[in-house]
């Protein structure tokens, strides 16, 4: 089974705008303040499918454009202007910001209840203490959203997540089940992963994962996103080889890329909901 991202959002889209509906009856409009400094092209096509989505479901979006030589200063100021806002209900920080930033200093400047990407420490303390401070980073989640949406079991299933960064491994292995957490240094990580029900793959390395990883059973969540040589999209997994193998694989592109961006819009919602 090819588990798409496309009726994950499909079914998110219209929970998102039926939550919208019932908030702009009680004169809630909810609005996300996109931030972002420079113009990075990635940064841009994102914005672009978020923008795109935040329409369709009828969630209102700011743009706060600083140029990319831009101050510390002037990009605090624009942060303590969102969080000071009663009409905007979550934030978007385009990240890595250019050098002249202190990452941490900016992140940490954001009001939790308005991190719906997950940025803040507060927003990691949530996922790791299982609370409702901030929200879990969104591509995490979206891994947990496909499994939930096809219904794959983590109950007594065993996980292996490849990657530990904040933004993605980490939070994923704290809202799986039983789980291995893996990283570079792992030793034997083909045996590693043979070995586990599920494997979310987030290790950044184009086409790294392939059939001496895999076995048959297995459900395969690929989070990777790569160009590769013939300027397609493709993911850390080989899907060539995967899908033949294993019992159910996440695409690249259209797998948990596309429900990274239906999650960030549910959670602006929520937010929103929060404040009725
Ligand atoms: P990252 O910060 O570079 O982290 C990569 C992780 O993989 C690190 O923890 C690293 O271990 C581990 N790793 C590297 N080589 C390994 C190996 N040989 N064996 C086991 N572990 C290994 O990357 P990220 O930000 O988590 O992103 C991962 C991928 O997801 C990237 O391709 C990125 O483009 C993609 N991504 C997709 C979305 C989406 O919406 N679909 C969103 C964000 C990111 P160490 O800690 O030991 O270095």
């Amino acid at each position: 089974m090819i588990l798409k991202g496309a009726p994950v959002v499909a079914a998110m889209n219209e929970a998102n705008a039926a939550r919208c509906a019932a908030l702009r009856e009680k004169g809630v409009v909810p609005t996300l303040a996109v931030v972002r400094v420079g113009a990075r092209e990635d940064d841009l096509s994102y914005e672009k499918g978020v923008m795109a989505r935040c329409a369709k479901v009828g969630v209102e979006v700011k743009q706060f454009l600083l140029p990319a030589d831009a101050a510390q200063e002037e990009l605090l100021g624009v942060i303590a202007c969102i969080n000071a806002d009663p009409s905007i209900h979550g934030c978007l920080l385009f990240r890595p910001l250019p050098r002249q930033f202190d990452d941490r200093t900016v992140r940490a400047a954001l009001a939790p209840e308005k991190d719906i990407d997950g940025i803040t420490d507060g927003s990691l303390a949530g996922v790791f203490t299982n609370t409702a401070l901030g929200y879990p980073p969104c591509t995490a989640q979206a891994c947990l959203e496909i499994l939930k949406f096809y219904g794959i079991p983590l109950s007594g299933r065993r996980a292996v997540v490849v990657g530990r960064s904040l933004v993605v491994g980490k939070p994923a292995a704290m809202m799986l089940a039983t789980v291995t957490l893996c990283n570079s240094r792992t030793r034997d990580l083909p045996e590693v992963c043979r070995e586990a029900d599920i494997v979310v793959v987030a290790m950044g390395k184009a086409g790294a994962v392939g059939a001496e990883h895999l076995r048959e059973g297995q459900v395969v969540v690929d989070v990777g996103i790569h160009v590769n040589e013939e300027g397609k999209l493709c993911g850390d997994v080989r899907f060539g080889e995967a899908e033949p193998l294993v019992e159910a694989i996440t695409p690249v592109p259209g797998g948990v890329g596309t429900v990274t961006t239906s999650v960030l819009v549910g959670h602006v919602v929520e937010a929103a909901e929060k404040t009725v």
